[in-house]
């Protein structure tokens, strides 16, 4: 699937390795901080300014590994209490604003996206730092505010008006299971039922994928059924534009199978009242797509025959940080380069290939691995086969195809499913 995601480099869960365990009760509230962020650059340049800070009851992000992140990805948020320094609590995502960064148009214009990340409420004065990457793993942007306990301005958000929802699939408690939400997008208060029976497709194919199925009781599903006023989403290509609850489209950086919202605030101000953590939103057309930020969300085709595949595909960035296995040759800027080795699990630039899968390849194996003999879709032979990361040539994989390459096998590769096992541990237990 052609969709690009954001990709920037560097070394791998770096965070797993972790100092003294930061005790949640002791350094926060069971509510939630919504920061909100607007980005703003070209190509060359990248300015954070908050926007405002939001509060809610209840905490449903992960309450181990507090002061680790699991992947370092292309931002990183970083919570450190005021008087002593301590790191409280980190988290890591990539941005749509630094995927365009690498697109033709941001050569000569300047744009804002809107970032949106949740942190729980400490209970004392803090500081929260973002940090922006760029393709070389290097800093480019820093930003420091901190965060008053008592502060009048931040906004409550109030749940007088909670969408309706149904829960799909009760792993457990909040507090101990991750919470995935899925969001209706393009349904009409007429078609929430049609809404509902989509979701839970989308809910039993994820959870019917390993390691999905080894782990989901320690899953939460709950479907959010938005009313849109008009029925469908916007398909600029097409010359169609939908009035719908989240403000998506197709042709996000021109590219028509990109299907994004760029409205967060919408997005999580539609969620008020809901306990989430991962958001995936299903898209009421049939018309083929769908975009995965890695912490942001997941966004798809419901009408698609392809919607299943897709869903799964788009999650594994959304949720599991991996990085896309197919290669094509007609993008605008490279990615990944030869000196750094990517954050992503599941593929390699070969400049630090022990940290990723050389500890599950077979003696002997050739590196790089020729596919000659290999049927396309090949899934028991483990290798370090060239293509990947959008590029044909300097980046590698560990299958001939993978769920994040196409959409014929039925699986992610052993790659992939040891990554996202991690990830789910990351969530769910102390380290
Ligand atoms: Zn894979």
């Amino acid at each position: 699937m052609k969709f690009r995601h954001i990709l920037t480099a560097c070394a791998a869960f770096l965070s797993l390795q972790v100092s003294a365990q930061v005790n949640f009760d002791q350094w926060f509230n069971d509510s939630t901080l919504r920061a909100d962020y607007i980005f703003t650059g070209t190509n060359r340049t990248q300015t954070i300014s908050l926007d405002e800070l939001r509060s809610s009851a209840g905490w449903y992000g992960r309450r181990v590994n507090l002061d680790s992140v699991a992947v370092r990805a292309n931002s990183q948020l970083t919570m450190t209490d005021a008087e002593t320094g301590t790191t409280i609590y980190r988290a890591s995502f990539n941005t749509l604003f630094q995927e365009w960064q690498t697109s033709e148009e941001a050569a000569s214009l300047t744009k804002s996206f809107e970032n949106i990340f949740q942190m729980p409420m400490p209970k004392k004065d803090a500081d929260v730092k973002i940090t922006l990457f760029d393709t070389h793993a290097r800093v480019c942007a820093e930003f420091t505010h901190r965060v008053k306990v008592g502060d009048i301005l931040i906004r409550p958000i109030l749940a007088n008006n909670v969408a309706d929802h149904r829960t799909l699939f009760k792993g457990g408690d909040s507090k101990d299971c991750i919470d995935v939400v899925i969001l209706a997008e393009g349904y009409t208060k007429a078609e929430a039922d049609v809404f509902y029976a989509d979701a839970q497709v989308a809910c039993d194919e994820l959870l019917k994928y390993e390691p999905f199925a080894t782990y989901k009781q320690r899953f939460n599903v709950t479907a959010v059924a938005l009313e849109s006023i008009e029925s469908g989403v916007s398909i600029p290509h097409l010359g169609v534009w939908k009035q719908t609850a989240l403000s998506s489209s197709f042709d996000t950086f021109y590219s028509n199978r990109y299907l994004t919202t760029l409205r967060l605030k919408q997005l999580n101000d539609a969620l008020a009242g809901i306990p989430y953590e991962h958001i995936i939103i299903i898209a009421n057309t049939d018309n083929y797509g769908g975009g995965g930020i890695y912490n942001s969300y997941t966004l798809t085709a419901a009408h698609n025959s392809r919607f299943k595949p897709v869903t799964v595909h788009e999650f594994g960035h959304s949720f599991g940080a991996l990085a896309d296995e197919y290669a094509y040759d007609d993008q605008y800027e490279e990615y990944y380069f030869p000196e750094i080795e990517p954050w992503e699990q599941n593929i390699t630039t070969l400049a630090d290939f022990n940290s990723k899968w050389a500890d599950m390849l077979p003696a002997g194996t050739p590196v790089p691995t020729p596919t000659k003999g290999l049927s396309e879709q090949d899934m028991t032979h483990i290798g370090v086969y060239e293509g990947a990361g959008y590029q044909t040539h300097g980046v590698y994989r560990p299958f001939v195809d993978c769920r994040m390459k196409t959409n014929e096998v039925p699986e992610f590769c052993k790659v992939c499913e040891r990554a996202i096992t991690r990830m789910i541990q990351f969530y769910t237990e102390q380290n």
